[in-house]
């Protein structure tokens, strides 16, 4: 076993560190910088290079933090440690572990749609893969991005025609870079709430290509503001923040929107289908990628994928841990948590493990 699980998180013993821990440790290998995965408190990280940027935005400047570049090895004690894309965020990494033979292969979130934000997840070959699977329910099949981009697009070009504003519910770390890289510029300006525009900063200065933003603040001519895309956390919802906007139509982006309840819970006009996680094609594809003969599950429909993969002759495992939530796993059942308002970060608060959305309730996609 090169990993177990102990109450700080899971913990590699050969080499002498823990992956994404929940709780301080020495030594923390992250796979990326949502805030259920990289938490502060770590005495050291190790990270792909590309994350370096978010991860310092989100934990503070000053973490000891040592980078590798996508495919590169370290020894770590006895064992052999390399990162490799998961396609998920900007730097997001799978962990690759090699001791005496043994490889294991540490996915964090994954999807497996290329996204011009962050470099595409890389099937690696393992004999033990650690997956996730946040949407690993029947129902959840993404529609290609450009699908979904092209309805965002007319959304926002026919709200603008009207002066209307569009705001956009979005998590402020991933899911607006990747709209802002897959959205029609030439339609109007793009105002990006406060919480989001440092991470837009970040891709930025990795060379990721954003369209130009701005605050609201910088836009004097209210004129143009009816004919703004406005993307916001969904903690921005009902504040006075978005009461400057004028008559706005209002969307979320999100994995969970594919399921009416969750939209209709959400109180927003549109939703659309977008996430950052692997469907359940997707999960399928990723571990078939991997050869892997034991797969570990560690967080959303744990029992559900672990059943297919039982059925499909594989060793299926779980592991008890403290990830989950970033696209607001709970929005759909939890009545608190339903409007936009009541999110806090969305990233990683608004969140009781996808208990929520219903399979009797599936509504195709936006
Ligand atoms: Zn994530
Ligand atoms: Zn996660």
């Amino acid at each position: 076993m090169l990993l177990v699980h102990r109450p700080e998180g899971l913990y590699c013993e050969a080499g002498d560190f823990f992956v994404d821990p929940w709780r301080p440790v020495r030594r923390a290998v992250i796979t990326h910088a949502h805030a259920d995965h990289a938490r502060p408190g770590h005495a050291a990280y190790l990270a792909a290079a590309p994350a370096e940027g978010v991860l310092r935005a989100r934990l503070g400047a000053g973490i000891a933090l040592r980078t590798l570049e996508y495919g590169e090895t370290i020894e770590s004690n006895g064992a052999r440690v390399s990162l490799h894309p998961a396609g998920h965020v900007l730097g997001s990494a799978q962990v690759r572990i090699e001791h005496r033979g043994e490889v294991w292969v540490v996915s964090g979130d994954y999807k497996v749609e290329p996204d011009p934000t962050c470099v595409p997840f890389e099937p690696v070959r393992c004999h033990t893969f650690v997956t996730e699977s946040t949407f690993g329910l029947p129902i959840y099949r993404w529609a290609p991005s450009a699908e979904v981009f092209a309805g965002v697009n007319a959304w926002w070009r026919a709200n603008a025609d009207a002066g209307r504003a569009s705001v956009l519910y979005c998590y402020a770390f991933g899911k607006a870079q990747r709209i802002l890289a897959g959205v029609d510029a030439s339609i109007g300006p793009i105002v990006c709430h406060g919480a989001i525009e440092p991470l837009n900063r970040a891709y930025r200065a990795a060379g990721v290509a954003l369209p130009p933003t701005r605050l609201v603040s910088e836009v004097k001519d209210r004129a143009e503001l009816g004919r703004a895309l406005v993307l916001a956390p969904p903690s921005a919802g009902g504040t006075t923040w978005i009461r400057r906007f004028p008559d706005p139509s209002d969307a979320f982006a999100s994995g969970w929107m594919a399921v009416r309840g969750a939209r209709r819970r959400r109180a927003v006009d549109r939703g659309f289908v977008l996430s950052d996680h692997a469907d359940w094609p997707g999960l399928h594809a990723a571990v078939g990628a991997s050869g892997a003969q034991r797969i570990f599950v560690t967080h959303g429909y744990v029992p559900v994928m672990m059943r297919w993969l039982a059925e499909q002759g594989l060793d299926a495992q779980s592991f008890e841990t403290e990830f989950g939530g970033e696209e607001g796993a709970a929005i759909d059942d939890a009545g608190a948590a339903a409007a936009p308002g009541a999110a806090t970060d969305g990233e990683a608060a608004d969140v009781a493990g996808p208990a929520g959305p219903r399979a009797d309730d599936p509504d195709g996609r936006a």
